[in-house]
């Protein structure tokens, strides 16, 4: 049987960098096992579903590299899901309830006061069909709730190890709404047992649904998968990021932030395991280093700061064709591979390079606060064509002329070359500024 797996965003909002280690992970594992990889739009929720989100996701997973091999979106398959409902309903499984939701408050706050946990008593159980047929006339219409067997369930996490609950402990699932809707309890084991999903990777906010919904699949006649259950992102106070998804959703990390995406999938394929984090160019090198099994259970804290400083050691060692485009993007469409190669191990995120732009082929302003000496290096400037040797060779013959060495050579050099006090190595830069616009800076003028 071949491996299958599936990341099922609701397409109710931006995908934050929780959401996305998920996808990852699952296309890790996927991608490892040989076995296939599905996107589905756990989009039911009507409301709050909107197409431009599903395109956000859809964008956010192609720019991580994250492609699909399978795609489906729960609101094609409500025919499916009545099917389903209906043979539960018949076999007695899914039991109509009536009580309003401030009625279910009430029984919920009065076995809390008592100390007890709130578990659903099943009174609707105890409707005849008289009843039944009183509350219809008062204008009430039922949700359905799924008969709990009230024996162990048991499972062998692929994080958790083995996880044990009682029936007994839980509240019969309510999975058809009042006015008709499929719930996720039950669209969700629908699509995994028709689309044969073999493992289930998502996160430990659905531990307890994970007990409800294995019963679900037994009811239903479908393949219970393997389950995996990973703890949740934090930030780095131990917060959950629930509070600032805006800021580290991926659109913003990407649009804002100028998070490359082998940064980010670097991080978010390491965080919380037993591997360090280590820069990664590909996303075939993380398939291979990856195995659930060193998934942490402590939880795994996130931090932005740690992001960029990985995003900076990975722009050091990306090759010009991999940044080509975000740099014609930026407008810089003649920049090319000794630019780029210049410029990098300074930068910690691709639109800084339009600052070292300026500085290779736009008129500075010099810092030239030495004349004197800048006017005996000038002179000294060798004919072109310049490479990476010239550097060399003119300081060579500048501190023979001069007697300067180390800062009092090269500070004063570099304030009037580039403006600045630090930059790229001046050996990489002295090319792309060229001899006229050198001559003229090392002169005093903004050139
Ligand atoms: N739509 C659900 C969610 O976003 C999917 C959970 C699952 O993986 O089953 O939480």
């Amino acid at each position: 049987m071949s491996v299958a797996v599936r990341f099922a965003p609701s397409p109710t909002g931006l995908l934050h960098v929780g959401n996305v280690r998920l996808a990852l992970v699952n296309w890790l594992f996927a991608r490892k096992a040989g076995g296939n990889f599905l996107l589905r739009l756990d989009d039911t929720d009507e409301e709050r579903s909107k197409p431009e989100y599903a395109e956000g996701i859809e964008r956010d997973l192609t720019w991580l590299g994250l492609t699909w091999d399978r795609f489906a979106r729960e609101s094609d398959r409500y025919g499916r899901y009545d099917e389903v409902a209906a043979a539960l309903k018949a076999s007695g499984r899914l039991y109509p309830c009536y009580e309003t939701p401030e009625e279910l408050n009430l029984k919920r706050a009065s076995l809390v006061s008592q100390g007890r946990p709130p578990i659903y008593d099943r009174a609707a159980l105890r409707l005849g069909d008289a009843d039944r047929a009183r509350l219809e006339a008062e204008g009430r219409k039922p949700h359905w709730r799924f008969k709990l067997e009230h024996t162990p369930v048991e499972w062998t996490d692929l994080v958790r190890g083995p996880v044990h609950f009682e029936g007994s402990a839980l509240s019969d699932p309510v999975l058809i709404r009042e006015d008709g809707r499929p719930l996720y309890t039950l669209t969700s084991v629908v699509d995994d047992a028709d689309l044969a999903i073999t493992h289930v990777i998502r996160g430990e906010d659905h531990v307890a649904n994970t007990a409800v919904q294995i019963q679900i699949f037994e009811a239903v006649g479908g393949a219970v998968p393997v389950f995996a259950h990973l703890p949740l992102l934090t930030d780095a106070t131990g917060q959950g990021l629930s509070k600032r998804l805006g800021s580290l959703s991926v659109a913003s990390l990407r649009e804002e932030e100028g998070i490359e995406p082998m940064a980010l999938a670097s991080l978010l394929a390491k965080l919380g395991t037993s591997d360090a984090i280590e820069p990664r160019l590909t996303l075939d090198e993380l398939v291979a280093e990856f195995d659930i099994a060193k998934v942490s259970r402590a939880t795994p804290k996130f931090d932005p700061e740690e992001l960029l400083r990985l995003n900076a050691r990975i722009l050091h060692l990306l090759p010009f064709e991999r940044v080509a485009g975000e740099l014609a993007a930026l407008g810089l469409d003649d920049a090319d591979a000794a630019f780029w190669e210049a410029v990098r191990p300074n930068l910690s995120r691709v639109a800084e390079a339009r600052d070292w732009w300026a500085v290779t082929h736009a008129p500075v302003a010099p810092a030239a606060d030495d004349p004197a000496f800048l006017a005996e290096a000038a002179a000294l400037l060798p004919e072109e064509p310049w490479d990476l040797s010239t550097w060399g060779t003119w300081t060579g013959a500048v501190k023979a002329k001069t007697g300067r060495k180390g800062k009092d050579l090269f500070l004063p050099l570099r304030r009037a070359l580039t403006g600045r006090d630090h930059g790229p190595e001046l050996k990489n830069l002295l090319p792309l500024i060229g001899r006229t616009r050198a001559q003229k800076r090392l002169a005093g003028e903004t050139a």
